[in-house]
């Protein structure tokens, strides 16, 4: 006897969308496994709390399964765990070797034995890129890499070493002897420059400033980049930045572009700022993020563009929340 384990997603906690998705489910199982409906011993499914319109047993006996010993129970609410899961665990007699089953998001529970996915989401400062990439990520079990952080630490390595960031002359030479890695704990992103875990010292307005700066050199952009994309071939991830769609992942399956207006971003950015203990009035942090998007847009290499496959999303009147529910209904949708 062998027990092959599956899982697939709902959209909705419908009695209909419950009844196909276990159907789904099971038809694939019993093809991928080449299984006989007497073959099949027991099913025993259990879902996440969010799914309460319809047992999934109850639909594996409607879609013919009912020679068979069948079972649902429920999952405990555990924040963070994937939304309207319904798991199912098929015991068999079977010879050879099994396939285990996961559909839609639940595809990214066992990243093991399902594609690799590659999430490229972009936009201007405070569209809110950073905060809805690390939720994503955190729903999708993948890694979450914020590709901004990264040239933050090389404009910090020319504060440090003082060398003006407009000198790309300079600004190369000291790139060969600094070593920028990002390690990841937990789903956190720690970003190491020289062996130093920089991660808080690059998040301060002047450091913004530079990294816009520095970033336009065509040596930092080769340097970060391949960085960023070996990262992406070997991990299923977010990556967010300015040139991930057009330019680092250009394959990537999924592409989100992110905009809101810049006296909202500008806000958003004051009160981030805030909660860290900077006060700066709302005027000059438009005015900051205006001369960066200004920078990041019309400097001559990779500069900050939608893919012309990217869905935009104006987050202007957005909750995070609702950003998060739109990009992952759409990449769920397609998985
Ligand atoms: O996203 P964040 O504000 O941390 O990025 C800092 C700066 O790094 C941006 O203003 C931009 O100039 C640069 N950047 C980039 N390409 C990326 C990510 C960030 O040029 N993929």
């Amino acid at each position: 006897m062998k027990a092959i384990r599956g899982a697939t997603t709902v959209e909705n906690d419908t009695t209909e969308e419950i009844k196909e998705s276990v159907k789904e489910l099971l038809t694939e199982i019993k093809r991928r496994n080449t299984l006989k409906s007497e073959n099949i011993i027991c099913i025993m499914f259990s879902n996440t709390a969010d799914i309460r319109s319809y047992y999934p047993a109850k639909a594996a006996r409607e879609a013919g399964f009912f020679n068979c010993a069948l079972y649902s129970s429920l999952e405990p609410d555990i924040e963070g765990s994937l939304k309207k899961c319904i798991r199912v665990m098929v015991l068999a007699e079977t010879e050879g070797k099994i396939e285990h089953v996961y559909l839609k998001g639940a595809a990214n529970l066992r990243k093991d034995i399902t594609k690799k996915l590659n999430i490229a989401v972009d936009g201007p400062a405070g569209s809110g890129k950073s905060t809805v990439a690390k939720l994503i990520a955190k729903r999708f079990n993948i890694l979450h890499l914020d590709t901004g952080a990264m040239y933050r630490a090389v404009a910090l390595a020319c504060m440090k070493a003082k060398v003006d960031c407009t000198d790309s002359k300079k600004v190369k030479k000291l790139l060969q002897n600094t070593k920028i890695t990002v390690k990841f704990e937990n789903g956190t992103q720690h970003t190491i420059l020289n062996g130093e875990n920089v991660s808080d010292l690059i998040r301060t307005p002047e450091i913004s400033m530079l990294a816009s700066t520095v970033s336009a050199h065509e040596s930092v952009r080769t340097k970060m980049v391949e960085a960023q994309r070996e990262i992406a071939a070997d991990n299923s991830c977010i990556l967010d930045g300015r040139d991930i769609g057009s330019n680092v992942l250009p394959n990537a399956e999924f592409k989100f572009y992110l905009t809101a207006l810049s006296e909202v971003r500008a806000e958003r950015r004051a009160k981030e700022n805030e909660q860290k203990g900077l006060f700066q009035p709302i005027s000059e942090v438009l005015c900051e993020i205006k001369q960066r998007d200004n920078q990041d847009k019309s400097r001559k290499i990779a500069p900050l563009v939608k893919a012309s496959d990217a869905v935009e999303v104006d987050t202007s009147n957005m909750t995070i929340d609702e950003v998060v529910e739109f990009i992952s209904k759409s990449i769920q949708e397609k998985i």
